[in-house]
């Protein structure tokens, strides 16, 4: 009986269709697509009914579905990860939205590891202003006694042996992280801008170097000689959160972030070992460096106080890191005699050993 039912409705509703459309024209073209739309209704309601408990899952996959989706999108997750601002959410949802159509700058991209954006309050209260200070050679140089000829050391020369194990040749990056366990003895260098650390094992041959490039006449820059993992993170989260602001997802952030920024725990300066050292003159930390009296100087004789140009043009795809004029690691004077005249980097060497 209810088959019955339902088919005289249809079919009513199909002759009252089919006699509109026959004494109107314009109406025929009308009345096709109503014609199907009712035959679909019709005979979907048939099937449901005649299928609930398929009907009942169908809904219930669909609200799952909702429920599941709008909790699951990484917006959730706020830029410095402690607070979940609904500003920073609703912005960061339109970003993910926006990120195909974004065309990313590859000359913004290519920008250093050291490049710092790092808000004034941050550093005030982590590190007090110790970290973005650039100490002066002339300043170093003034507050500690000479010791040495100031002329450099001459290597052992092929009869020189080196292990992995050495401090000196400890390797750092993005496939070598620094172990939980390592410490140096920290050394302090005292200067009117405040005390600079880095390991106190590299001070007298830094000393020597920065003596012998002002004889020359050259009077050099340190900066951020040495960075604790916290600011190093602080340093990975910015950049993530600037790629992120231009369209980017985490992942992609991510990924060209650790090419740009050493992911933390894999920073040579969290060794106490590693410089970036500019001049007065050129304090910017970007490649013109290369071409100063300053930066031409420490390439040719840096390894003679056993510091090498850690990160050289063309060996990016070695280093994985940018070409970084002005970053400097140390790795005592045999080391780095043999690195830079055979011009192979650290890795390089690492692996022959
Ligand atoms: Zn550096």
């Amino acid at each position: 009986m209810p088959m019955q039912m339902k088919m005289s409705v249809e079919e009513r509703f199909r002759k009252k269709v089919t006699s509109i459309a026959r004494k109107n024209d314009f109406c025929r073209i009308l009345m096709l697509p109503l014609l199907f739309a009712g035959l679909f209704w019709f005979h979907g309601i048939a099937y449901l009914k005649g299928n609930v408990k398929r009907f009942s899952m169908l809904i219930m996959t669909c609200l799952l579905f909702t429920v599941y989706s709008s909790f699951s999108f990484p917006m959730f997750i706020s830029g410095d990860g402690t607070s979940l601002d609904m500003n920073d959410v609703s912005e960061e949802a339109q970003d993910i939205v926006l990120a195909e159509e974004i065309r990313i700058d590859p000359e913004e991209l290519k920008r250093i590891e050291d490049e710092t954006e790092v808000d004034e309050d941050w550093l005030l209260t982590v590190h007090g202003t110790d970290i973005e200070t650039k100490y002066s050679a002339a300043d170093i140089l003034e507050s500690t006694q000479p010791n040495g000829a100031g002329e450099g050391r001459v290597a052992d020369g092929e009869e020189a042996e080196f292990s992995q194990d050495d401090w000196k040749l400890i390797l750092i990056n993005s496939r070598h992280s620094i172990p939980d366990d390592y410490e140096f003895p920290q050394g302090d260098i005292h200067t009117m801008k405040g005390t600079m650390h880095c390991d106190a094992r590299i001070i007298d041959d830094l000393l020597d170097m920065l003596r012998a490039a002002k004889e020359q006449g050259i009077t050099l820059q340190i900066c951020s000689p040495y960075r604790d993992e916290a600011y190093q993170e602080h340093l990975f989260d910015q950049k993530i959160k600037k790629y992120m602001s231009r369209g980017m997802s985490y992942m992609e952030a991510y990924r060209l972030g650790s090419q740009v920024v050493n992911v933390p725990g894999a920073s040579e300066h969290q060794l106490g070992l590693a410089l970036d050292i500019v001049m007065d003159t050129y304090t910017g930390l970007d490649e013109g460096f290369a071409d100063t009296e300053g930066g031409k100087w420490l390439a040719q004789n840096s390894y003679k106080y056993g510091f090498i140009l850690r990160y050289p043009e063309g060996k990016e795809y070695i280093t994985g890191i940018s070409y970084e004029p002005w970053h400097f690691r140390y790795v005592g004077v045999d080391a780095a005699t043999v690195i830079t005249e055979r011009g192979i980097t650290l890795e390089e060497f690492w692996e022959e050993l």
